[in-house]
């Protein structure tokens, strides 16, 4: 079998994540999905299988021309992270869940606008909601896509939402942060209509953000 045991230590730290997943509730029943960018192409989760039973040859290996290796079929959403990782170079890993909250405001058509100082995370002043189109279409991927634009994590209309990062844990923690987003929103709107941040703060959180988290480089290593 072609490729099992490529990117071991890759495979096993996706299904690690895909458990995550469904510790941290982002995961409704088999419904999420994951991908991780690899040389050839990318491994994603393979279609209907309970994260619990997952081994690592059960990654699917998917090229960008849509053919895929390994015994098992990829998630149906494969479009979807395909689109993403060949039009955003940047991203090494993308995230798709119908976590409660984030799908709660999703059926609703709504944006997560700032609320909160936190939605900077997902790289703008607001998470947007992408229109609805049939799960695992061309036409899903491109909605996505345009959400996506300038941001890491968007909703997706009557469905979920999708989290990218340059990495696995990146992507994971900002799904998270997302799913925490949405559900304080979700809140705040059973008792009245949140009070937003202007554009001129949230223009200075983005500007502290491009640096939280960082550790400086140390003279010495810098190129
Ligand atoms: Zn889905």
């Amino acid at each position: 079998m072609s490729g099992a045991c490529e990117h071991l230590a890759l495979r096993e730290s996706m299904i690690a994540t895909a458990r995550r997943m469904n510790a941290s509730a982002l995961n409704q029943g088999t419904s999420g999905n994951l991908s991780v960018r690899v040389e050839a192409g990318f491994l994603l989760t393979p279609t209907g299988m309970d994260y619990d039973s997952l081994v690592p040859e059960d990654l699917v290996l998917m090229r960008f021309d849509g053919r895929h290796e390994g015994r098992r079929s990829p998630s149906s959403e494969w479009q979807l992270h395909r689109d993403i990782l060949a039009a955003r170079p940047e991203v090494g890993a993308v995230l798709h869940a119908h976590s409660m909250f984030c799908t709660t405001l999703a059926c609703l058509h709504r944006d997560i606008p700032a609320f909160h100082y936190m939605v900077s995370a997902a790289g703008g002043t607001d998470v947007r909601c992408a229109p609805y189109a049939t799960f695992g279409t061309v036409e899903l991927a491109a909605h996505v896509l345009a959400a996506l634009e300038g941001r890491k994590a968007c909703l997706m209309a009557n469905h979920g939402m999708v989290a990218v990062g340059r990495d696995l844990s990146a992507a994971f923690k900002l799904a998270v942060e997302v799913e925490t987003l949405a559900a304080m929103y979700w809140r705040a709107l059973q008792v009245g209509e949140p009070v937003l941040l202007d554009g001129a703060e949230m223009a200075r959180v983005l500007e502290k953000f491009k640096t939280y988290g960082q550790q400086p480089t140390p003279p010495s290593r810098e190129a």
